[in-house]
Protein backbone atom coordinates (compact mmCIF):
# COMPACT_ATOMS: atom_id res chain seq x y z
CA UNK A 1 0.00 0.00 0.00
CA UNK A 2 1.31 3.57 -0.44
CA UNK A 3 2.40 5.66 2.58
CA UNK A 4 -0.19 8.07 2.10
CA UNK A 5 -2.94 5.49 2.21
CA UNK A 6 -1.63 3.95 4.86
CA UNK A 7 -0.92 7.41 7.18
CA UNK A 8 -4.80 7.67 6.12
CA UNK A 9 -6.10 4.49 7.35
CA UNK A 10 -3.85 4.93 10.86
CA UNK A 11 -5.43 8.15 10.80
CA UNK A 12 -9.13 6.36 11.06
CA UNK A 13 -8.49 4.29 13.12
CA UNK A 14 -6.67 5.93 15.55
CA UNK A 15 -9.09 8.79 16.02
CA UNK A 16 -12.50 6.76 15.64
CA UNK A 17 -15.73 9.36 15.02
CA UNK A 18 -13.80 12.33 13.96
CA UNK A 19 -15.63 12.69 10.91
CA UNK A 20 -14.35 16.03 9.94
CA UNK A 21 -10.63 15.26 10.74
CA UNK A 22 -10.91 12.13 8.94
CA UNK A 23 -12.07 14.76 5.73
CA UNK A 24 -9.43 17.32 6.54
CA UNK A 25 -6.68 15.06 6.22
CA UNK A 26 -8.31 12.80 3.45
CA UNK A 27 -8.71 15.94 1.18
CA UNK A 28 -4.82 17.46 2.31
CA UNK A 29 -3.12 13.68 1.60
CA UNK A 30 -4.60 12.96 -1.58
CA UNK A 31 -2.99 16.32 -2.72
CA UNK A 32 0.09 15.43 -1.25
CA UNK A 33 0.13 12.20 -3.52
CA UNK A 34 2.28 13.22 -6.29
CA UNK A 35 4.84 15.11 -3.85
CA UNK A 36 5.28 12.60 -1.27
CA UNK A 37 5.71 9.45 -4.21
CA UNK A 38 8.04 11.38 -5.75
CA UNK A 39 9.83 10.53 -2.77
CA UNK A 40 8.35 7.60 -1.06
CA UNK A 41 10.76 6.10 1.19
CA UNK A 42 12.68 9.25 2.88
CA UNK A 43 9.22 10.52 3.71
CA UNK A 44 8.34 7.10 4.79
CA UNK A 45 11.51 6.81 6.82
CA UNK A 46 11.32 10.30 8.84
CA UNK A 47 7.48 9.61 9.31
CA UNK A 48 6.67 12.90 8.39
CA UNK A 49 3.04 12.33 7.51
CA UNK A 50 2.69 10.19 10.96
CA UNK A 51 4.32 13.16 12.64
CA UNK A 52 1.89 16.21 10.63
CA UNK A 53 -1.22 14.12 11.23
CA UNK A 54 -0.48 13.95 15.56
CA UNK A 55 -0.77 16.99 17.23
CA UNK A 56 2.03 17.69 19.28
CA UNK A 57 -0.51 18.45 21.77
CA UNK A 58 -4.16 18.40 22.88
CA UNK A 59 -5.52 19.81 25.68
CA UNK A 60 -8.84 19.03 27.23
CA UNK A 61 -10.45 20.77 30.30
CA UNK A 62 -13.65 21.34 32.12
CA UNK A 63 -15.05 24.79 32.43
CA UNK A 64 -17.62 25.59 35.09
CA UNK A 65 -19.43 28.58 35.32
CA UNK A 66 -22.38 29.87 37.53
CA UNK A 67 -26.02 31.17 35.23
CA UNK A 68 -28.41 33.82 36.26
CA UNK A 69 -30.29 31.57 37.74
CA UNK A 70 -27.78 30.42 40.56
CA UNK A 71 -27.01 26.95 38.17
CA UNK A 72 -24.09 25.42 38.23
CA UNK A 73 -23.20 24.88 33.93
CA UNK A 74 -20.34 22.76 33.08
CA UNK A 75 -18.43 22.62 29.71
CA UNK A 76 -15.88 20.96 27.69
CA UNK A 77 -13.06 23.05 26.88
CA UNK A 78 -9.94 22.03 24.41
CA UNK A 79 -7.00 23.37 22.73
CA UNK A 80 -5.30 21.42 19.98
CA UNK A 81 -2.00 22.66 19.43
CA UNK A 82 -1.27 20.98 16.37
CA UNK A 83 2.21 22.08 14.46
CA UNK A 84 5.03 24.80 15.57
CA UNK A 85 7.40 23.92 13.58
CA UNK A 86 7.08 27.81 11.73
CA UNK A 87 6.16 29.81 14.29
CA UNK A 88 4.56 29.44 17.58
CA UNK A 89 0.57 28.20 17.50
CA UNK A 90 -2.12 30.10 16.55
CA UNK A 91 -5.53 30.04 15.75
CA UNK A 92 -9.02 30.74 17.01
CA UNK A 93 -11.45 29.36 19.51
CA UNK A 94 -14.55 28.22 18.76
CA UNK A 95 -17.30 28.35 21.05
CA UNK A 96 -20.56 26.34 19.66
CA UNK A 97 -22.79 23.66 20.84
CA UNK A 98 -21.19 21.44 18.11
CA UNK A 99 -17.58 21.58 19.33
CA UNK A 100 -16.07 18.15 20.37
CA UNK A 101 -12.57 17.53 19.72
CA UNK A 102 -12.86 16.25 16.28
CA UNK A 103 -14.03 19.06 15.25
CA UNK A 104 -10.84 20.92 16.80
CA UNK A 105 -8.55 19.14 15.37
CA UNK A 106 -9.84 19.43 12.10
CA UNK A 107 -9.69 23.01 12.39
CA UNK A 108 -6.40 22.94 13.73
CA UNK A 109 -5.25 20.43 11.19
CA UNK A 110 -6.30 22.76 8.47
CA UNK A 111 -4.79 25.80 10.44
CA UNK A 112 -1.31 24.75 9.75
CA UNK A 113 -1.02 25.32 6.22
CA UNK A 114 -2.95 27.97 6.17
CA UNK A 115 -1.42 29.93 8.27
CA UNK A 116 2.04 28.76 6.26
CA UNK A 117 0.57 29.94 3.22
CA UNK A 118 0.16 33.41 4.66
CA UNK A 119 3.64 33.17 4.50
CA UNK A 120 4.29 34.62 8.15
CA UNK A 121 5.87 32.75 10.88
CA UNK A 122 2.84 31.12 12.73
CA UNK A 123 2.37 27.77 13.38
CA UNK A 124 -1.68 25.56 13.87
CA UNK A 125 -3.78 25.59 16.62
CA UNK A 126 -7.31 25.62 17.39
CA UNK A 127 -9.47 25.68 20.68
CA UNK A 128 -12.78 25.82 21.57
CA UNK A 129 -15.65 25.07 23.91
CA UNK A 130 -19.41 23.28 23.30
CA UNK A 131 -20.84 26.17 25.44
CA UNK A 132 -23.38 28.22 23.35
CA UNK A 133 -22.89 32.16 23.58
CA UNK A 134 -26.32 32.28 21.86
CA UNK A 135 -29.08 33.82 24.09
CA UNK A 136 -26.62 34.15 27.46
CA UNK A 137 -26.73 37.61 29.12
CA UNK A 138 -23.30 39.97 29.15
CA UNK A 139 -22.73 38.46 32.93
CA UNK A 140 -22.50 34.78 31.73
CA UNK A 141 -20.58 35.16 29.28
CA UNK A 142 -18.17 37.14 31.00
CA UNK A 143 -18.53 34.31 34.00
CA UNK A 144 -17.78 31.43 31.75
CA UNK A 145 -15.16 33.38 29.83
CA UNK A 146 -13.00 34.06 32.83
CA UNK A 147 -12.94 30.39 33.85
CA UNK A 148 -12.41 29.47 30.70
CA UNK A 149 -9.29 31.23 30.55
CA UNK A 150 -8.62 30.44 34.13
CA UNK A 151 -7.40 26.73 33.07
CA UNK A 152 -6.23 28.11 29.44
CA UNK A 153 -3.94 30.77 30.23
CA UNK A 154 -1.28 28.19 31.16
CA UNK A 155 -0.75 26.89 28.42
CA UNK A 156 -0.31 29.98 25.97
CA UNK A 157 1.77 32.72 25.81
CA UNK A 158 2.17 35.64 23.21
CA UNK A 159 5.76 32.94 21.96
CA UNK A 160 3.87 29.70 22.75
CA UNK A 161 0.28 29.67 21.59
CA UNK A 162 -1.42 33.10 20.58
CA UNK A 163 -6.04 32.25 20.47
CA UNK A 164 -7.98 34.45 18.34
CA UNK A 165 -11.92 34.37 17.66
CA UNK A 166 -13.75 32.32 15.25
CA UNK A 167 -17.53 30.97 15.68
CA UNK A 168 -19.37 32.38 18.68
CA UNK A 169 -15.93 34.19 19.55
CA UNK A 170 -15.78 38.29 18.96
CA UNK A 171 -14.49 40.74 20.40
CA UNK A 172 -16.64 40.95 23.56
CA UNK A 173 -15.37 37.29 24.55
CA UNK A 174 -11.64 38.48 23.15
CA UNK A 175 -11.94 41.39 25.96
CA UNK A 176 -13.15 38.77 28.82
CA UNK A 177 -10.81 36.33 28.14
CA UNK A 178 -8.00 39.19 27.82
CA UNK A 179 -8.77 40.47 31.28
CA UNK A 180 -8.69 37.73 32.90
CA UNK A 181 -5.14 36.42 30.98
CA UNK A 182 -3.95 39.78 32.03
CA UNK A 183 -4.88 38.99 35.90
CA UNK A 184 -4.11 36.04 36.64
CA UNK A 185 0.12 36.57 34.69
CA UNK A 186 0.24 39.99 35.52
CA UNK A 187 1.23 40.53 31.80
CA UNK A 188 0.34 42.99 29.32
CA UNK A 189 1.30 40.81 26.70
CA UNK A 190 -0.17 40.18 22.71
CA UNK A 191 -1.53 36.24 24.32
CA UNK A 192 -4.83 37.25 22.17
CA UNK A 193 -5.44 38.44 18.45
CA UNK A 194 -8.57 40.25 17.21
CA UNK A 195 -8.19 42.47 20.95
CA UNK A 196 -10.35 45.88 21.04
CA UNK A 197 -8.35 48.82 19.41
CA UNK A 198 -7.92 50.45 22.86
CA UNK A 199 -6.28 47.35 24.08
CA UNK A 200 -3.42 46.40 21.30
CA UNK A 201 -6.05 45.77 18.72
CA UNK A 202 -5.35 45.82 15.25
CA UNK A 203 -7.03 48.41 12.95
CA UNK A 204 -8.60 46.11 10.00
CA UNK A 205 -7.90 42.57 11.98
CA UNK A 206 -12.37 43.08 12.08
CA UNK A 207 -12.59 42.92 8.42
CA UNK A 208 -9.69 41.05 7.45
CA UNK A 209 -11.11 37.98 6.77
CA UNK A 210 -13.96 39.08 4.57
CA UNK A 211 -11.89 41.48 2.96
CA UNK A 212 -9.24 39.10 2.36
CA UNK A 213 -12.20 36.45 0.78
CA UNK A 214 -12.75 38.75 -1.75
CA UNK A 215 -9.21 40.19 -2.64
CA UNK A 216 -8.25 36.68 -3.14
CA UNK A 217 -11.72 35.94 -5.51
CA UNK A 218 -10.90 39.36 -7.22
CA UNK A 219 -7.19 37.74 -8.08
CA UNK A 220 -8.42 34.57 -9.53
CA UNK A 221 -10.90 35.55 -11.35
CA UNK A 222 -8.28 38.45 -13.16
CA UNK A 223 -5.81 35.35 -13.25
CA UNK A 224 -8.54 33.54 -15.59
CA UNK A 225 -9.83 36.22 -17.47
CA UNK A 226 -12.79 37.54 -15.68
CA UNK A 227 -13.84 40.42 -13.74
CA UNK A 228 -15.68 40.46 -10.60
CA UNK A 229 -17.60 43.92 -11.36
CA UNK A 230 -21.33 43.29 -12.29
CA UNK A 231 -21.30 40.01 -10.75
CA UNK A 232 -24.00 38.77 -8.72
CA UNK A 233 -22.66 36.80 -5.55
CA UNK A 234 -24.58 34.40 -3.30
CA UNK A 235 -23.09 34.66 0.28
CA UNK A 236 -23.68 32.15 3.43
CA UNK A 237 -23.75 33.17 6.96
CA UNK A 238 -24.46 36.49 8.77
CA UNK A 239 -21.16 36.33 11.20
CA UNK A 240 -18.06 38.35 10.94
CA UNK A 241 -16.46 36.84 8.15
CA UNK A 242 -20.29 36.92 6.06
CA UNK A 243 -20.64 40.77 6.51
CA UNK A 244 -17.34 42.24 5.87
CA UNK A 245 -17.41 39.60 2.23
CA UNK A 246 -20.39 41.55 1.58
CA UNK A 247 -19.13 45.01 2.38
CA UNK A 248 -16.16 44.39 -0.12
CA UNK A 249 -17.48 42.93 -2.66
CA UNK A 250 -20.12 45.82 -3.19
CA UNK A 251 -17.13 48.22 -2.74
CA UNK A 252 -15.53 46.24 -5.46
CA UNK A 253 -18.64 46.90 -7.66
CA UNK A 254 -20.27 43.19 -7.36
CA UNK A 255 -23.95 42.38 -6.36
CA UNK A 256 -24.17 40.19 -3.19
CA UNK A 257 -27.65 39.08 -2.90
CA UNK A 258 -27.81 36.42 0.19
CA UNK A 259 -26.78 35.82 3.65
CA UNK A 260 -27.61 33.20 6.51
CA UNK A 261 -27.99 31.93 9.89
CA UNK A 262 -29.19 29.10 12.04
CA UNK A 263 -32.65 29.05 11.42
CA UNK A 264 -32.73 31.20 7.77
CA UNK A 265 -31.61 33.02 4.86
CA UNK A 266 -32.15 35.97 3.10
CA UNK A 267 -32.56 37.02 -0.88
CA UNK A 268 -32.72 40.63 -1.52
CA UNK A 269 -33.26 41.87 -4.80
CA UNK A 270 -31.96 45.11 -4.59
CA UNK A 271 -28.30 44.03 -2.52
CA UNK A 272 -27.54 43.49 1.19
CA UNK A 273 -27.74 46.18 3.34
CA UNK A 274 -24.41 46.19 4.97
CA UNK A 275 -25.73 48.65 7.47
CA UNK A 276 -28.91 47.21 8.52
CA UNK A 277 -27.32 43.54 8.43
CA UNK A 278 -24.35 44.52 11.16
CA UNK A 279 -27.26 46.47 12.96
CA UNK A 280 -29.50 43.26 13.27
CA UNK A 281 -26.29 40.87 14.15
CA UNK A 282 -24.03 42.88 15.75
CA UNK A 283 -26.13 45.34 17.97
CA UNK A 284 -28.96 43.68 18.51
CA UNK A 285 -27.47 40.34 18.24
CA UNK A 286 -31.02 39.19 16.08
CA UNK A 287 -32.39 36.88 13.84
CA UNK A 288 -32.44 37.22 10.14
CA UNK A 289 -36.28 38.26 9.96
CA UNK A 290 -35.34 41.70 12.00
CA UNK A 291 -33.67 42.24 8.94
CA UNK A 292 -36.27 41.13 6.11
CA UNK A 293 -39.24 43.02 8.62
CA UNK A 294 -37.07 46.49 8.06
CA UNK A 295 -36.14 45.91 4.04
CA UNK A 296 -39.22 45.87 1.63
CA UNK A 297 -36.43 43.94 -0.99
CA UNK A 298 -35.53 41.63 1.26
CA UNK A 299 -37.08 37.83 0.92
CA UNK A 300 -36.73 35.71 4.37
CA UNK A 301 -36.97 31.69 3.93
CA UNK A 302 -36.90 29.59 6.76
CA UNK A 303 -34.10 27.12 7.02
CA UNK A 304 -35.57 23.73 5.31
CA UNK A 305 -33.55 20.38 5.03
CA UNK A 306 -33.43 19.14 1.18
CA UNK A 307 -33.62 22.79 0.45
CA UNK A 308 -30.78 24.44 -1.32
CA UNK A 309 -31.11 27.61 0.80
CA UNK A 310 -28.90 30.31 -0.63
CA UNK A 311 -27.10 28.17 -2.97
CA UNK A 312 -30.57 27.61 -4.82
CA UNK A 313 -30.48 31.78 -6.33
CA UNK A 314 -29.14 32.47 -9.31
CA UNK A 315 -25.24 33.50 -8.93
CA UNK A 316 -22.03 33.90 -10.50
CA UNK A 317 -19.98 33.96 -7.45
CA UNK A 318 -20.72 32.12 -4.40
CA UNK A 319 -18.74 32.50 -1.02
CA UNK A 320 -19.66 29.89 1.87
CA UNK A 321 -19.04 31.68 4.77
CA UNK A 322 -20.81 29.88 7.71
CA UNK A 323 -19.21 26.56 8.36
CA UNK A 324 -18.38 22.91 7.74
CA UNK A 325 -20.24 20.93 5.07
CA UNK A 326 -22.60 23.73 4.61
CA UNK A 327 -22.58 22.89 0.68
CA UNK A 328 -22.99 19.60 -0.35
CA UNK A 329 -22.91 17.66 -4.04
CA UNK A 330 -26.89 18.36 -4.27
CA UNK A 331 -25.97 22.64 -3.32
CA UNK A 332 -22.87 22.24 -5.84
CA UNK A 333 -25.49 20.76 -8.78
CA UNK A 334 -27.78 23.80 -8.30
CA UNK A 335 -24.74 25.86 -8.09
CA UNK A 336 -23.62 24.84 -11.60
CA UNK A 337 -27.01 24.31 -12.95
CA UNK A 338 -27.08 27.84 -12.27
CA UNK A 339 -24.33 29.26 -14.20
CA UNK A 340 -21.62 29.86 -11.20
CA UNK A 341 -18.52 29.49 -12.49
CA UNK A 342 -16.35 30.24 -9.15
CA UNK A 343 -16.87 29.57 -5.31
CA UNK A 344 -14.42 30.45 -2.81
CA UNK A 345 -14.91 29.54 0.60
CA UNK A 346 -14.47 32.44 3.53
CA UNK A 347 -15.83 29.73 6.17
CA UNK A 348 -13.42 26.44 7.03
CA UNK A 349 -14.11 23.30 4.95
CA UNK A 350 -17.83 24.68 4.35
CA UNK A 351 -17.92 22.34 0.65
CA UNK A 352 -17.68 18.63 1.32
CA UNK A 353 -15.44 16.12 -1.04
CA UNK A 354 -18.04 15.43 -3.17
CA UNK A 355 -19.18 18.96 -3.95
CA UNK A 356 -15.83 20.12 -3.94
CA UNK A 357 -15.02 17.80 -6.57
CA UNK A 358 -18.09 18.06 -8.68
CA UNK A 359 -17.97 21.64 -8.68
CA UNK A 360 -13.55 21.42 -10.13
CA UNK A 361 -15.42 18.79 -12.61
CA UNK A 362 -17.39 20.95 -13.72
CA UNK A 363 -15.03 23.78 -14.69
CA UNK A 364 -15.90 26.20 -11.69
CA UNK A 365 -12.82 27.98 -10.41
CA UNK A 366 -12.56 26.66 -6.40
CA UNK A 367 -10.44 28.27 -3.74
CA UNK A 368 -10.63 26.37 -0.44
CA UNK A 369 -10.95 28.03 2.69
CA UNK A 370 -7.08 27.64 4.01
CA UNK A 371 -5.95 29.54 0.97
CA UNK A 372 -9.51 32.07 0.80
CA UNK A 373 -10.08 32.95 4.29
CA UNK A 374 -6.19 33.07 5.95
CA UNK A 375 -6.67 37.11 5.56
CA UNK A 376 -8.38 36.87 9.10
CA UNK A 377 -5.06 34.94 10.73
CA UNK A 378 -2.58 36.96 8.72
CA UNK A 379 -3.91 39.89 10.34
CA UNK A 380 -3.86 38.14 13.47
CA UNK A 381 0.20 37.82 12.21
CA UNK A 382 0.29 41.33 12.01
CA UNK A 383 -1.48 41.76 15.03
CA UNK A 384 1.00 40.36 16.96
CA UNK A 385 4.14 42.17 15.35
CA UNK A 386 2.98 45.69 16.12
CA UNK A 387 1.90 44.30 19.71
CA UNK A 388 5.77 42.73 19.86
CA UNK A 389 7.11 46.83 18.18
CA UNK A 390 4.42 48.35 20.76
CA UNK A 391 3.17 50.36 18.14
CA UNK A 392 0.01 50.59 15.78
CA UNK A 393 -0.37 50.64 12.23
CA UNK A 394 -2.90 52.83 9.84
CA UNK A 395 -6.18 50.90 8.54
CA UNK A 396 -4.64 51.87 5.12
CA UNK A 397 -1.81 50.11 6.47
CA UNK A 398 -2.76 46.96 7.25
CA UNK A 399 -5.25 46.62 4.65
CA UNK A 400 -2.93 47.32 2.28
CA UNK A 401 -0.76 44.77 3.64
CA UNK A 402 -3.52 42.06 3.98
CA UNK A 403 -4.22 42.64 -0.29
CA UNK A 404 -0.21 41.82 -0.79
CA UNK A 405 -0.84 38.72 1.63
CA UNK A 406 -3.70 37.40 -0.49
CA UNK A 407 -2.42 38.62 -3.93
CA UNK A 408 0.63 36.52 -3.12
CA UNK A 409 -1.24 33.14 -1.54
CA UNK A 410 -3.07 33.10 -4.89
CA UNK A 411 0.07 33.28 -6.87
CA UNK A 412 1.81 30.67 -4.29
CA UNK A 413 -1.12 28.42 -4.94
CA UNK A 414 -1.80 28.72 -8.90
CA UNK A 415 2.10 28.11 -9.23
CA UNK A 416 2.05 24.59 -7.26
CA UNK A 417 -0.70 23.28 -9.15
CA UNK A 418 1.00 24.01 -12.13
CA UNK A 419 4.65 22.86 -10.96
CA UNK A 420 2.63 19.57 -9.98
CA UNK A 421 0.89 19.15 -13.19
CA UNK A 422 -2.29 20.12 -11.73
CA UNK A 423 -2.65 23.66 -13.62
CA UNK A 424 -6.03 25.22 -11.90
CA UNK A 425 -6.55 22.52 -8.95
CA UNK A 426 -6.41 25.40 -6.31
CA UNK A 427 -6.80 22.98 -3.75
CA UNK A 428 -3.91 20.67 -4.46
CA UNK A 429 -1.81 23.98 -5.33
CA UNK A 430 -2.96 25.37 -1.21
CA UNK A 431 -2.36 21.80 0.30
CA UNK A 432 1.51 21.55 -1.17
CA UNK A 433 2.14 25.09 -1.06
CA UNK A 434 1.43 24.78 1.98
CA UNK A 435 2.94 21.80 3.34
CA UNK A 436 6.35 22.10 1.90
CA UNK A 437 7.41 24.84 3.85
CA UNK A 438 6.01 22.89 7.29
CA UNK A 439 8.08 20.04 6.13
CA UNK A 440 11.36 21.69 5.62
CA UNK A 441 10.97 23.17 8.63
CA UNK A 442 10.10 20.06 10.39
CA UNK A 443 13.13 18.17 8.64
CA UNK A 444 15.42 20.49 9.66
CA UNK A 445 14.42 20.43 13.29
CA UNK A 446 14.82 17.14 13.78
CA UNK A 447 13.07 14.12 15.14
CA UNK A 448 10.81 16.35 17.76
N1 LIG B 1 -10.53 31.68 13.31
C1 LIG B 1 -9.83 32.28 12.22
C2 LIG B 1 -9.36 31.20 11.28
O1 LIG B 1 -10.05 30.21 11.10
C3 LIG B 1 -8.76 33.25 12.67
C4 LIG B 1 -7.66 32.66 13.53
C5 LIG B 1 -6.68 33.68 14.09
O2 LIG B 1 -6.79 34.86 13.80
O3 LIG B 1 -5.79 33.23 14.82
O4 LIG B 1 -8.35 31.27 10.63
Amino acid sequence: MSYVDEVYELVVAKNPAQPEFHQAVKEVLESLRVVIEADEEAYRKEALLERLTVPERVVQFRVPWVDDKGQVQVNNGFRVQFNSAIGPYKGGLRFHPSVNLGIIKFLGFEQIFKNSLTGLPIGGGKGGCDFDPKGKSDREVMAFCQSFMTELYRHIGADTDVPAGDIGVGGREIGFMYGQYKRIRNQYEGVLTGKGLTYGGSLARTEATGYGLLYLTEEMLKCNGKDITGKTIAVSGAGNVAIYAIQKAQQLGAKPVTCSDSTGWIYDSEGIDVALLKEVKEVKRARLTEYAAARPSAEYHEKKADEHGVWSVKCDIALPCATQNELDLEDAKALVANGCFAVAEGANMPTTLEATEYLQKNGVLFCPGKASNAGGVATSALEMSQNSERLSWTFEEVDSKLQGIMVNIFHNLDEASKKYGMEGDYVAGANIAGFLKVAEAMKAQGIV
